[in-house]
């Protein structure tokens, strides 16, 4: 029986996640380290705005942080409770995962890689998939504070096999961003109309989560809201590469792309949007997507 659930790293995708828990747990405590946020989402949410000791000391520890480095870093110096198990929902380093995984075990305390995917829209209603790596008996005991926010939440095998799983759905993601930037100035090279030809394609072989949301809402609106920053997707292209690396793979479209992300993320400062990346092949083509 889990007693009280705490989540670390209220940002764009924390803060809507840790609002759920509430609904399922009398106990949720939260810290973020511009603590102002912990206060808001307390007075918003009910949850409590503790020191990140004192969340700790929950039974089910979510931390939804930018890199694995991060959480790291922050596990460096804190005391953990025997028996609790840790649910980083960051989208990490398999390496990382299951250095933490050993370094937690003894002290009696279960990490598990636990990336989401989904958005801040996922976030915000609940409905995010999860893919977990680590002990299977702590996924399950764990497995009822996850679903305060999960849709699918599927246990994909031993630590960082989650996070593995995510760095190459957001890899894919990636090629597919590139693709279709390239496959769209191509087409209003030619003079075709980008919002009839985006209906065709969605109606078509090629259609994908890039041209059925990302396109239509960010790239043609130009509105390019910031929900997932670039750096971010940067990061996620590195992580899948270098698994492919590690295992001595050539994957020639992978590298491709990870160099198209980090390219674009290198000519653009750190707030915008991974939507964004669209706007290196307009300056290559001077084609506007719109
Ligand atoms: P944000 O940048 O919005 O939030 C990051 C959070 O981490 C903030 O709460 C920030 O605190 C905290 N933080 C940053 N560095 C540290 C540190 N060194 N020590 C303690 N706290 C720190 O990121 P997102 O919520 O967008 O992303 C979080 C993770 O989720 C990433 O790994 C990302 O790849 C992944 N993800 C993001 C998605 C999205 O659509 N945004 C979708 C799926 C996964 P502070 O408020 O003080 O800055």
């Amino acid at each position: 029986m889990i007693q009280s659930v705490a989540f670390i790293g209220l940002g764009a995708m924390g803060y809507r996640m840790a609002a759920h828990l509430p609904k399922h747990f009398e106990q949720v405590l939260v810290w973020n380290r511009n603590f102002a946020k912990a206060k808001q989402h307390a007075a918003m949410y009910g949850t409590q705005a503790v020191s990140l000791q004192d969340a700790v000391q929950a039974d089910v520890i979510f931390s939804c942080l930018p890199t694995s480095a991060d959480v790291e870093q922050l596990l460096a110096d804190l005391q953990l409770k025997s028996g609790s198990i840790w649910v980083d929902c960051t989208s990490g380093v398999p390496e990382s995962a299951k250095k933490l995984a050993q370094q937690l075990k003894k002290d009696g305390v279960y990490f598990l890689d636990a990336p989401v995917s989904g958005q801040t829209i996922g976030a915000e209603k609940g409905t995010l998939t999860v893919m977990i790596g680590g002990d299977a008996a702590a996924f399950q005991k764990a497995l009822p504070a996850i679903q305060a926010f999960g849709g699918l939440i599927k246990h994909v095998g031993e630590s960082g096999a989650g996070f593995a799983v995510k760095a190459v759905n957001n890899m894919l993601m990636a090629v597919n961003l590139c693709a279709v930037a390239e496959g769209f100035t191509t087409l209003k090279a030619h003079g075709v109309e980008l919002s009839e030809a985006l209906d065709c394609i969605n109606a078509s072989s090629g259609k994908s989560m890039v041209t059925e949301t990302i396109f239509p809402q960010r790239v043609l609106t130009r509105e390019f809201p910031v929900t997932f920053a670039l750096p971010l997707l940067a990061k996620d292209t590195g992580i899948a590469l270098d698994l492919a690396r590690e295992a001595k793979l050539a994957t020639p479209v992978l590298a491709t792309a990870r160099n198209m992300i980090q390219a674009a993320n290198a000519s653009s400062d750190n707030v915008v949007d991974f939507s964004s990346a669209v706007k290196m092949y307009e300056s290559w083509s001077k084609i506007t997507l719109e």
